[in-house]
Formats: structure tokens, C-alpha cells, sequence
């Protein structure tokens, strides 16, 4: 961490801003922190790590916002993000070269993560209808029962480095389409398209107060947690952090919904399609350098499909590894220093404790960026469940692969596994498919379908070890999470009296 914002070399290094009540303001902090594009080592720019001050500012300036925005009428709301999704889509070539450059996922990539939000925000446009109530007429004489959706206030948003386009998309658009504020805390390792996209938002007229951004770690997310003027958090990102801002916030009386990490199997039943099987292996576990909280890390071969192992390893050794920008990429750097090291450091282990390399890819070379973060596709097998790199979420292009010999067994083995975001069955028995999605214990379920992350309009239901907190992101489900029901019973008289003071408790039996 640098003291101040300055560059090493003379040269001005642009800094990522705040935003408060409309404001785009450098922070007064001391403390910044270098993004640092994962290929090549350069320093993009710095992020600050906001003061206590700027966090109690954004957070206020948010309140003082939301008493005007809760009564702007549904139809403007909407407008705006009609204009949102039209701009983000004028966009995303600029943001996806951003996106690709900070965090070293390929452009296509980077183009599909900017695409899965904007997703979102089209969805924010039908809030008329998802923010509905209920009504009921006549529920005893002359008296109806209906329901509000009012949004709740200030509402803030934790977000991860992997997905720094799509996650903040799930939150700050439905949070801001229901009438509620938003104070948003990107991840500081590559917060530049993010804040391109929160530039976009101001510019589709989301106005001053209602949108804020704060950057930094733990203190400031702290400070969300614990900050009396905020009433819902949104965490997406580790188990250990969401269990944290879970706590924390729970136990200042916010609402928190927390997104957490991953163990996803793979079951192949040895009826599978087994080149469109193979071909669906290997991009769920690699691409995106294995840094998606719905990658493959654990692939289970059924019964016969054991021997398609070797044609797994072949798979995945035409898989290009390269810098995020450059053309044909399959597999980019991963995010930083730290985590190629964590990820070496995991593999070390798996070979230390028996399991078999079937594939190495620590000693990759990439030429041109030979100071990149790269870790080239790997796969163990003969792993077992004590391991520690099948009991920690390896977050990197490793692959675990086990044998079992029936579907029943991969169904326990799934279900013992603490954590529940993903699962996928590659088969052509529609009974096998059927018995799976009953009995496996995981929240969301893809049949011959990788990485089955449901479209907007559903919402993102990871279960067990991976979610804290009833409701998901996006969908119907986080309509729920950002409004509060209101139930009002009401009678009317025809000739305008109203029930006199012994007369005002309705007798519903
Ligand atoms: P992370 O938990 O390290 O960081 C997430 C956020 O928490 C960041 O904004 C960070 O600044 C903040 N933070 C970090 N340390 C903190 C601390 N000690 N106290 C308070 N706040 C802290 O996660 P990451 O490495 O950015 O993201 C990868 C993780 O996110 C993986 O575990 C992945 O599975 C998970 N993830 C889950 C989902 C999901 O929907 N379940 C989606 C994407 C990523």
C-alpha cells in the first residue's frame, strides 16, 4: 500500500474516484493501493481506501437522497434505466478492453460479464410489474386487505474481483428501480469498470445522492455494517468475508444477504455426449482462469466414463493460455501475484498428499509476458475428500477429478460436500436427470448445462454453504430483498363516515 497517490515515475497515474451525492471527488485518505493489469504488471491507476469521514458522507448523502426518490414515480425510475441499458450497450466495447485489462479474463469474457448485468438492468425496466402488491377485496363487509412494496432506504452493495461488471449490475440497478439509495464498495483490485459502468448510471439520470461509491477494505466495509443509517447489505465474495458481513450486519439490524464460495461437482454418467461433455469440461474448469464462483472444480466420472479421463487431459492441453486482450485467449492471468501463489501453493499440497498430476500447469510460458500471473490448466485425479485441494474452494484453472461407480454414490458424495452454489449432470437418460435434480442437495442444477447460472428473471439461488441470508441476487427474489411489505386493511362507509372510536377493531371471524 502507497502512501500517496503519486506515480513512480514522474508520470500522473489516474486514481479511481469517489462518488458522493453526484459528485465524482478524489479521497482526502492516505492510503491507496495500486490495480495492476495481471498480464503484464502495469500499474493502471490507484484505488484510495476511503476515510471513516467520506464512508459517513456517502452513507448520509444517500438518506438525505432517498426521501425524494421513494415518491419519483415508478414510470421515471424506469426510464432511467431504459437509458442504462441502452448506454451500457454503446459501451461495452470500451468497458470489456477495461475489464480485460484490470482483472485478465479474455475480452469475449469480459464482454460476457458486462453482458449478464446488463441483463439485469433490462429486467430492473419491468419493476412496474415485479413491485406489485396483492390485494384482496371484501375481506369482511366493506373491508379489502392490500399489500405495498415500499423500498427501505439505504441499501449498500460488497462486491468481488471476479466478476466486476455483472455483480454490481446485480445489485445497485434492482436496489435503485425499487426507490431505495445505494452506497456501492467495489472490490479494490479492479474497480475501473465498475466505476466506467457508475459513470454511465449518473449519466442515464440517476440523480445526485441515490448512486454513491466508496472504495477500500475492510474498515469501510465495516463501517457499511455497523453505520445506523444503512438497512440492507449485499455481499458477494468469500465464505469467510460474507460470514463476517453477515454477522456484523445482522447483529446491527440490517437485512444481509450474503453470496459466498464454491465446490462444484461435475456428474458424467458414462451415457453423456462425450465430446460436447469433454468440450463442456474443460471450459467450465479453465476458462476464466477457474476464477468464477460457478466454475467446474470437481469433475465425478461415473461408472465407464472413468476412462475419459485421458481425453479430459488432452482437452484441455489445446487450451490457449495468453494474455486477456490477445486474440484466440482461452485461459488469462489470474488476478494477482498473491492469488498465483495461494493457487501454486494448493497444488503443492494436492501432490504432497497423493493425488495424481495428470496434468501440470505451473510451469506454463507465455511469451511477451513472462511477469503475467499465469497458471496453465491442471488436473488431479485419485483425489480424495480429506484433500485440501478438494476441500478448499482452489479458485484458479485446477481441476479435481474422482471415480465412483454409480449415480447414487456421485449423489452422496455432491451432498456431503458443505457447499451448495452449483451442480452439473452430463447424461442422455431423462430418468437420470430427473432422479438428480431431486435428490442432489444444491441450489442451482445444470443438465448437460455447465455453469447453470439462471437468467435474470429467476434469481441466483446458491444454497447451504454458499449463501447466507433466505433471498438471492436478481429476480424476484431481490425485489423481496430490497422493499418491505405493508399490509393495510381498510373500510370505507358509502355515505363518508368513518368508524366512530369504540368501532374501529374489525371483526374478521
Ligand atoms: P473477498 O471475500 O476477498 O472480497 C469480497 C469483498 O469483500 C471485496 O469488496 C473486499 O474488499 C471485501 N473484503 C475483503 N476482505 C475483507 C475483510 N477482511 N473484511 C471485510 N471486507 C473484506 O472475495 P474475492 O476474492 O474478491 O472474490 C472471490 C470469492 O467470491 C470466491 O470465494 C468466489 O466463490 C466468491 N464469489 C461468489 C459468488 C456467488 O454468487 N456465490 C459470485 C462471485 C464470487
Amino acid at each position: 500500500m502507497n502512501a500517496i497517490p503519486t506515480s513512480r515515475t514522474g508520470q500522473a497515474i489516474s486514481t479511481a474516484k469517489l462518488l458522493i451525492d453526484g459528485e465524482f471527488t478524489e479521497s482526502r485518505t492516505t492510503e491507496w493501493r495500486d490495480i495492476v493489469n495481471p498480464a503484464t504488471q502495469e500499474v493502471l491507476a490507484r484505488v484510495p481506501f476511503a476515510t471513516k469521514e467520506e464512508v459517513d458522507a456517502a452513507i448520509r448523502c444517500a438518506h438525505a437522497a432517498f426521501d425524494t426518490w421513494k415518491k419519483t414515480p415508478v414510470g421515471a425510475r424506469v426510464r432511467i434505466m431504459l437509458k442504462y441499458q441502452a448506454l451500457i450497450r454503446e459501451h461495452m466495447p470500451r468497458i470489456a478492453k477495461t475489464l480485460s485489462a484490470e482483472q485478465g479474463k479474455t475480452v469475449p469474457d469480459a464482454e460476457g460479464d458486462i453482458f449478464r448485468g446488463l441483463e439485469v438492468v433490462e429486467h430492473a425496466c419491468s419493476i412496474g410489474t415485479l413491485q406489485q402488491g396483492e390485494f384482496a377485496e371484501n375481506v369482511a363487509g366493506s373491508v379489502d386487505t392490500y399489500t405495498l412494496r415500499q423500498p427501505i432506504g439505504v441499501c449498500a452493495g460488497i462486491t468481488p474481483f471476479n466478476f466486476p461488471a455483472m455483480i454490481p449490475l446485480w445489485m445497485f440497478p434492482m436496489a435503485i428501480v425499487c426507490g431505495n439509495t445505494f452506497v456501492l464498495k467495489p472490490s479494490e483490485q479492479d474497480p475501473l469498470s465498475t466505476m466506467q459502468l457508475v459513470e454511465l448510471a449518473i449519466e442515464a439520470g440517476v440523480p445526485k445522492g441515490v448512486l454513491n461509491v466508496v472504495h477500500g477494505g475492510k474498515e469501510v466495509v465495516d463501517a457499511l455494517c455497523t453505520h445506523e443509517l444503512v438497512k440492507a447489505i449485499s455481499f458477494v465474495g468469500s465464505t469467510a468475508v460474507g460470514t463476517h458481513v453477515y454477522n456484523l450486519g445482522s447483529q446491527h439490524g440490517k437485512r444481509v444477504q450474503s453470496m459466498m464460495g464454491a465446490k462444484n461437482h461435475a456428474v458424467v454418467l458414462p451415457d453423456a455426449n462425450r465430446e460436447q461433455t469433454l468440450n463442456a469440461l474443460a471450459g467450465a474448469g479453465f476458462g476464466a482462469a477457474g476464477q468464477r464462483c460457478m466454475a467446474t472444480s470437481v469433475v465425478v466420472l461415473v461408472g465407464a466414463s472413468k476412462d475419459w479421463l485421458p481425453e479430459l487431459v488432452e482437452k484441455a492441453k489445446t487450451l490457449k493460455v495468453n494474455a486477456g486482450h490477445e486474440p484466440k485467449t482461452d485461459v488469462g492471468p489470474v488476478v494477482s501475484r498473491t492469488a498465483k501463489e495461494r493457487i501454486l501453493g494448493l497444488i503443492e499440497a494436492g501432490v504432497k498428499e497423493g493425488a495424481t498430476l495428470a496434468l501440470d500447469g505451473r510451469d506454463v510460458k507465455v511469451p511477451g509476458y513472462e511477469g503475467g500471473n499465469f497458471v496453465g490448466p491442471t488436473i488431479f485425479s485419485d483425489v480424495t475428500t480429506e484433500m485440501e485441494i478438494y476441500t478448499t474452494e482452489i479458485f484458479g484453472p485446477v481441476l479435481c477429478v474422482m471415480t465412483v461407480p454409480t449415480l447414487d454414490n456421485a449423489i452422496a458424495l455432491v451432498n456431503s460436500n458443505p457447499m451448495g452454489n452449483g451442480v452439473g449432470l452430463f447424461t442422455q437418460s431423462g430418468a437420470a436427470a430427473r432422479k438428480f435434480q431431486s435428490e442432489i442437495d444444491i441450489g442451482q442444477v445444470g443438465i448437460n448445462i455447465p455453469i447453470p447460472v439462471p437468467v435474470p428473471y429467476f434469481s441466483f439461488t446458491g444454497s447451504r454453504g454458499s449463501k447466507l441470508g433466505d433471498l438471492g441476487p436478481y429476480g424476484k427474489q431481490v425485489v423481496q430483498f430490497y422493499t418491505q411489505t405493508k399490509t393495510v386493511t381498510a373500510r370505507w362507509f358509502e355515505d363518508g363516515t368513518t368508524a366512530g372510536p369504540v368501532n374501529t377493531t374489525i371483526r374478521l371471524g
